[in-house]
Parts: structure tokens; C-alpha cells; sequence
């Protein structure tokens, strides 16, 4: 198959061409036909399968009879509206929407916390067909009256899973109160849990599901290892790691924004260059971050999930948890950020006795063990055989402020005095065949909505049945892991 097969207009196809792409990946395959017939459309997809172009696309030609170059903002009012959970992801959407629409004289714009309202406000008032925005500015400019949506047609909402997480969705349900209820409406997310199919029964009429790789697979280019240390030597074992196997660019996740600072600074210390991005930082101050490290200036960069969110950054080789995530998908979506477009990646993990838990969650939500290699001077302690399941206490400053302490009174372990096994604590005091107590989030019935959207045709479990809607018409794509696909596709260079 390939784009002109799914009805696309020549504008369209020729920016295709451009970017290199010869065929469409999966999903674009699927969404792009249903899009462009102005249905609304449930998509189950992920970053790195190509789901931008596949509702920008459409998107694009459905407002192309729109298209003017009049000078006037009243022939330029907001036809498209696209919600984004986080700044980063916001600029690279609308940096596509700018890629696809340079033979089509439709206006864009990014809207955006962390900076000067003027500028945005000053091009909204000259009039913006689409408007790609995070929510909490978009309401900004609301109250400012500097934006009006009574001429919208099309909504998307991106990532609406990461806009639950981040606690959104009231925001979201008060723009969707704007917006004229003629529309077509799109909504994106990786996983259903009961509020996203709660919006999305409130926002989508007759929706047409698509899904493609599901979100538990991890691309079949990256490498997975794990190293066990101990708490005390995960620093120095990063250091190590990183100077050892020359590794140029790698992004480092940590669980909290102190800690995505502290650790960029004992790195800088130790001679390897390093920045940090997160919430706290300016947009400036993220922006440059995030350009130094793709030009290679920086050779590391330390972030959080949020953070670290939607970043497109081509060819990244490695991947490291400092920390493993809280949420096992979490881990899914940072190996996300390598190994894309069929290019390899690895993904390095740094695991103590007290993460052992998540690492057995991240293993059974990506159906592989992944393999342990233990850094000689780095063994981790005894405590790291034994630990079990329970100890997954949330890594706070305190934490933090405890490493650097330990770091500075760090003894190389070939110096240290052995440990007594027995003076551990003991983690054993649940008996092992006591059953274990359902988790909070798990709801009558065994439905967990942290559980990834497996939608499994013909199977009644799928989401279809969830939603108590029939099966789509969608032709389906193969299941594979996309960027395996896109590998295959190549670029024509
Ligand atoms: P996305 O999932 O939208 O973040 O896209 C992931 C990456 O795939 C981006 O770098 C796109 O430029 C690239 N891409 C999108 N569509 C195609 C295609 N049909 N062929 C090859 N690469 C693509």
C-alpha cells in the first residue's frame, strides 16, 4: 500500500514524499481513510508509530478547501483544535503539522505554558486554521478572550492517558464546552482505563476504534539489560557505565525533578557532560537542553517521565533508568524514546533490592525476563537476592539528599569490610502462600485500568466490548512492532 492508495490530495502526497516516507506505517493506514470520511475515531497507539502523520494528514485535507492567503484573520478563524499533555509534545506536533501542510496555505500555531502570552497572543489574533495547544495555556487565552472556537471542526486529543495522568481532564472537559458540537472529534491513547472511555464516551459520537502495536510491546532493536547494585553505588556505577562504554548520548530517567538536577550535577562533577529537563525548568531553559543534547553538546541528559514525554530525538542509542518507573507501561514508553524507526537502542537499568518489584512488574507487562549483568565492583548487596515483591516506597528528596550523602563518604568496595547477611532486615512478613490483596486500582470484575489496551479480535474482553460498541469497520494492520516495520519501509533519502 502506499499513501495515494488512501485518497490523500496531491498537496498532501508530494509533502509525504518529502519527508521520505515511501509507505504508510499501520495505523496511518488505518486512521487516514476513517479521518478523512469525518468519522470520529478511538485510537489505541503510541509515540513512535507514525500516529501524527496519521490524523495530521487527513486532518489537513479536510481543511484544505479552507485554505486562503487572504490577510485577513476573520478568513483565518481556528478550524482544528489539538490537545497535547506537555509543551515538548505540543512543538513536535505542530512541527509535523508545518511539515505536511507546506504545499497548503492552511496557518498553524503552538500554544504553550512556561513562556510570554504575547506572541501567541499576537498570532492568534492574525488568525490560525489549527492550533495545537496543552490546556492549561489554551484556558489562559480563553480568559484573555484571544481565542474563539465557534468555527472548530475537527478536535484531537493526543495522549489522553498521559492528560489523566496529569491531571487534565477537567481542563479538557472545560474547552470541550467551547467548542461547537458539530465537530469530528479524535482521541488518542495507549491504554483505556474507565475515565478515558468515560471521555470518550463524552466526547466522540459513534466512534471507529484503531489499534496497532499494543502498548506492552517494546521494540524487537532494543537490547535490554539490568545491572543490580546496591542504593549506595548507583551513581558511580552510571558514571562508570557511561565512560566505560563511551556512551554519547544517552537520556537518564530519574524518578523526581530534584533528583534529575542533583544527578546531571554529580555527573558534570565527575567530567561528563550533563544537563537536566524538567517541570521546574523555563521553556528557554528546556529548549537549549534539549538542543545540546541532540547536537551532541550534551552528552548526557537527565529527565522525568513528564519531561522526557513525546521527545522525537532521532537515532538515540541509550536509555537509562536510574530509577525504574512507578508504572511498568511507564518503562514502555521510555525504551520508546530509542530503538525507533527500526534503528537499534539499548536500554540500560539500573536496579536496586528495593525496585525488584517493579522490575517483576515491567517483565510480566512486556511477557520477558530481561537479563541481569552484574558490574564487577559494583555487585549489589545480598539484600538484592532476597528482596521480594513489597518494598516500593516512592523515592522522595529525602532519598536523594541520602545518596549524596553516602556518595561522599563512598569507599571503593574492594576497600570495604564484608557485610553480615544477618544483620539485614528482615522483608519476609507476609507468609508466601497468603493471598495477595487486590490493588487499589483493580475494580470488580478483575478489570485493571492500568493494564494495557489489548483489544484481541474476536475476543469479548476487547475494547470494543468494553464500550459496548460492535467491532470496527477499520481494516486491520498486522501486528508487529512498528518500528520494525518502519525499519523495513526505510527512508528514500
Ligand atoms: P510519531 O509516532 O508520530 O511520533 O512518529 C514517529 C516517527 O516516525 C517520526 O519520527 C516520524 O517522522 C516517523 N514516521 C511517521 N510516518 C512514517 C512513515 N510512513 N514512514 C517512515 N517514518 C515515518
Amino acid at each position: 500500500m502506499n499513501f495515494a492508495d488512501l485518497g490523500l490530495i496531491p498537496e498532501l502526497l508530494k509533502a509525504v514524499a518529502d519527508s521520505g516516507y515511501s509507505e504508510p506505517t499501520p495505523i496511518q493506514a488505518q486512521a487516514i481513510p476513517i479521518i478523512l470520511q469525518g468519522k470520529d475515531v478511538m485510537g489505541g497507539a503510541q509515540t513512535g508509530t507514525g500516529k501524527t502523520a496519521g490524523f495530521t494528514l487527513p486532518l489537513l485535507q479536510r481543511l484544505a478547501r479552507h485554505a486562503n492567503s487572504s490577510p485577513s484573520p476573520a478568513r483565518h478563524p481556528v478550524r482544528a483544535l489539538i490537545l497535547t499533555p506537555t509543551r515538548e509534545l505540543a512543538m513536535q506536533v505542530e512541527d509535523s503539522v508545518k511539515t505536511y501542510n507546506k504545499h497548503l496555505a492552511l496557518r498553524s500555531t503552538c500554544i504553550y505554558g512556561g513562556v510570554d502570552m504575547r506572541a501567541q497572543m499576537a498570532e492568534l489574533r492574525e488568525g490560525r486554521e489549527i492550533v495545537v495547544a496543552t490546556p492549561g495555556r489554551l484556558l489562559d487565552h480563553v480568559e484573555q478572550k484571544t481565542v474563539n472556537f465557534n468555527q472548530v471542526e475537527v478536535l484531537v486529543l493526543d495522549e489522553a492517558d498521559r492528560m489523566l495522568d496529569m491531571g487534565f481532564i477537567p481542563d479538557i472537559k472545560r474547552i470541550l464546552a467551547l467548542l461547537p458540537k458539530a465537530r469530528q472529534s479524535l482521541l488518542f491513547s495507549a491504554t483505556f482505563s474507565e475515565e478515558i472511555k468515560k471521555l470518550a464516551d463524552s466526547m466522540l459520537r459513534d466512534p471507529q476504534l484503531i489499534e496497532v502495536a499494543r502498548r506492552n510491546q517494546v521494540v524487537e532493536t532494543v537490547t535490554h539489560v539490568v545491572h543490580p547494585v546496591s542504593p549506595e553505588d548507583k551513581r558511580a556505577l552510571l558514571a562508570h557505565l557511561i565512560k566505560s562504554q563511551d556512551l554519547r548520548q544517552a537520556l537518564v530517567f530519574v524518578g523526581t525533578k530534584f533528583g534529575a538536577s542533583r544527578l546531571a550535577v554529580y555527573l558534570a562533577k565527575q567530567g561528563i557532560e550533563a544537563d537536566a529537563i524538567h517541570g521546574d525548568k523555563s521553556q528557554q531553559q528546556r529548549t537549549e537542553a534539549l538542543e545540546a543534547f541532540k547536537t551532541g553538546k550534551v552528552r548526557v541528559l537527565v529527565g522525568t517521565d513528564v519531561a522526557a514525554r513525546g521527545l522525537d530525538i532521532d537515532d538515540l542509542p541509550h536509555v537509562i533508568n536510574y530509577e525504574l518507573p512507578h508504572t511498568a507501561e511507564d518503562y514502555v514508553h521510555r525504551i520508546g524514546r530509542t530503538g525507533r524507526a527500526g534503528k537499534t537502542g539499548d536500554a540500560i537499568s539500573l536496579v536496586c533490592a528495593e525496585e525488584k518489584g517493579r522490575l517483576a512488574d515491567i517483565e510480566r507487562l512486556i511477557k520477558r525476563q530481561l537479563d541481569q549483568v552484574v558490574v564487577e565492583g559494583f555487585e549489589p548487596d545480598g539484600e538484592f537476592h532476597t528482596a521480594g515483591k513489597r518494598a516500593r516506597g516512592r523515592r522522595t528528596e529525602y532519598d536523594d539528599k541520602r545518596d549524596d550523602k553516602r556518595d561522599e563518604r563512598r569507599v571503593p568496595r574492594s576497600e570495604r569490610a564484608p557485610r553480615d547477611p544477618s544483620a539485614r532486615p528482615d522483608r519476609g512478613d507476609r507468609p508466601r502462600n497468603e493471598p495477595r490483596r487486590a490493588k487499589k486500582d483493580e475494580l470488580p470484575g478483575g478489570f485493571d485500568w492500568r493494564k494495557p489496551y489489548e483489544p484481541a479480535l474476536p475476543d469479548p474482553a476487547s475494547a470494543e466490548a468494553q464500550l459496548g460498541r460492535p467491532h470496527p469497520v477499520a481494516p486491520r494492520g498486522p501486528q508487529r512492532p512498528v518500528a520494525a516495520l518502519l525499519g523495513g519501509l526505510g527512508k528514500k533519502s
